[in-house]
């Protein structure tokens, strides 16, 4: 059985859904753009949306090129494809979603070694761990060639200095530096800071359409020509060469124009549902569109089913339960989940 499908109650009876942001639906501005959306082959590229949607997310990040994808796995998967060969090696967060939750796809398929660096305090890498994790050229070791950091970071949003003094180690050291964007604009939200400043640090960015943004599939990955070049071979390969896709790629642009603007609201509410927590005596941390919430020993499944009751589903089990805000979680929703959660915690 999918882990994921366990999770909870379904969507269909739920109130209040926070297992997570993708869950987000396509609202009816989206599904209208959608089906007014022009197209054409895109494997020819022939389809002028996913071009309009490729060339707009290059352009908000200040890259040259960008290519559309079907998932932000597979567009982070043709990126380490796209920066590294056979016995090449690239360092990654050892908590990053690129090493535990992507199947171990650049080995699998690009015979990449996958090496994990320590994240300390909020997740974050140091230059230090950087540098010491970069081979010396010897027979022994692979060829360290690409860095990979993330942001936001399990929904961290980490500060400009601190990723620029990341990337900047790998890039001291020879190294091309890739951003997993997931969340990008819940970071550059978050931050408050432009979206070329977050990206200028990177050779290459894939950032998720379907995510806060509410879009139903679809990831970008932006760079320079050269290297998107041959990601666009690899996402071919990978079987993601899409023919009619600005269907979907139309509900991305207008995500882009519509839904960045309102992350900061899903911020606010993670702010305010966290304080409502801690008030109620439990102990809950928030970052960016994130309320993470400490599960007294032993009571996950009371808290389960007590806000299951109430119409509310939270992620599987955990020390820490993620609670996440998106579009679909409005002030009525956060209430009756609010309402539930004290009461859970006060008896
Ligand atoms: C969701 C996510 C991805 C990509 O996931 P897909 O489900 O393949 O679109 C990549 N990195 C992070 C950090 C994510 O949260």
């Amino acid at each position: 059985m999918n882990a994921y499908a366990s999770m909870g109650q379904s969507k269909a009876d739920a109130v209040c859904d926070f297992r997570s942001d993708t869950l987000t639906t396509p609202c009816e501005g989206m599904r209208a753009a959608m089906a007014a959306a022009e197209v054409g082959d895109d494997v020819y590229g022939e389809d002028p949306t996913v071009m309009r949607l490729e060339e707009a997310l290059a352009a908000r990040l200040g890259k040259e090129a960008g290519v559309f994808f079907a998932t932000g796995t597979q567009s982070n998967l043709a990126a380490l494809l796209s920066h590294c060969g056979r016995g090449d090696e690239v360092l990654v967060g050892e908590h990053q979603h690129i090493r535990t939750s992507e199947a171990a796809g650049a080995s699998v398929l690009g015979g990449i070694a996958i090496w994990p660096l320590a994240q300390g305090v909020d997740g974050v890498i140091s230059a230090e761990a950087v540098r010491a994790a970069v081979k010396p050229d010897d027979t022994h070791y692979p060829v360290s060639r690409l860095l990979c950091l993330e942001n936001t970071l399990g929904g961290v949003a980490v500060p400009l200095d601190t990723m620029r003094a990341t990337a900047d180690a790998g890039r001291g050291a020879g190294l091309a530096v890739h951003l997993d964007g997931a969340r990008f604009f819940n970071a550059t939200t978050a931050l408050g800071c432009s979206a070329t400043d977050l990206a200028g640090a990177f050779d290459t960015v894939s950032v998720c359409l379907s995510k806060g943004l509410g879009a139903p599939v679809g990831s970008v990955l932006v760079g320079e020509w050269a290297v998107l070049e041959k990601a666009r071979r690899w996402r071919k390969m990978l079987g993601g060469g899409m023919r009619q896709a600005g269907v979907i790629a139309a509900a991305g642009l207008y995500a882009l124009e519509h839904t960045v603007e309102r992350l900061a609201e899903d911020h606010a509410r993670a702010e305010r549902l966290a304080g409502v927590l801690r008030e109620a005596g439990a102990t809950a941390r928030h970052a960016t569109n994130m309320v993470f919430l400490t599960i007294p020993d032993g009571q996950y499944g009371a808290l389960r089913d007590h806000m299951a009751e109430r119409g509310v589903s939270i992620g599987g089990e955990a020390r820490e339960v993620r609670l996440v805000i998106h579009r679909d979680v409005g002030d009525a929703a956060l209430k009756v989940a609010m309402a539930g959660f004290s009461d859970f915690f006060r008896v």
